[in-house]
């Protein structure tokens, strides 16, 4: 039978890491799973997921002194639409809305996100560009501390 487990080593003695048979990886994966990068670097971000069930509520409790404003202009590259929800298609993502009045989208267009706050009597906007968040030196992200290769 083979070794569940193989500890690999490279010339110089310096532990490479390990190898394991596909029958402990089914047992272990889900444990190792939130460990691993999610997604392969070169791969695309994915488009955060709209929260319109939270949009929906804030809607439903609505408390300001105009009507639903569904107006979104991004500060960034100029893209606006007067009803973010009837694009076709959409060029802005709600990502997320608090009771509170603060509701966030992302632009398709150059990734900003927008964040849009209702206040009683007036709604600020405000633009915040998108960031590469890929550091290509960045290697990891250990309990807070970043581990960068040299
Ligand atoms: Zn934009």
């Amino acid at each position: 039978m083979q070794a569940p487990a193989l500890f690999l080593f490279d010339d110089s003695e310096n532990f490479q890491g390990v190898f394991i048979s596909p029958e402990l990886w089914e047992k272990i994966e889900p444990h190792v799973r939130p460990h691993l990068p999610s997604r392969q670097a070169d791969q695309p971000e994915p488009e955060p997921t709209e929260r319109l069930q939270d949009w929906d509520m804030l809607t439903q409790y609505w408390d300001f002194n105009y009507p639903v404003n569904y107006e979104v202009e991004c500060g960034h590259c100029g893209e606006s639409t007067s009803n973010w929800r009837e694009d076709e298609p959409r060029k802005f993502l709600m990502t997320s809305a608090g009771l509170g009045g603060q509701v966030t989208f992302h632009c398709r267009a150059c990734k900003s996100r927008i964040i849009k706050k209702h206040f009683k009597d007036k709604i600020t906007s405000e633009t915040q560009p998108h960031k590469e968040t890929k550091d290509p030196k960045l290697n990891a992200v250990y309990h807070g501390n970043r581990a960068h290769f040299t």
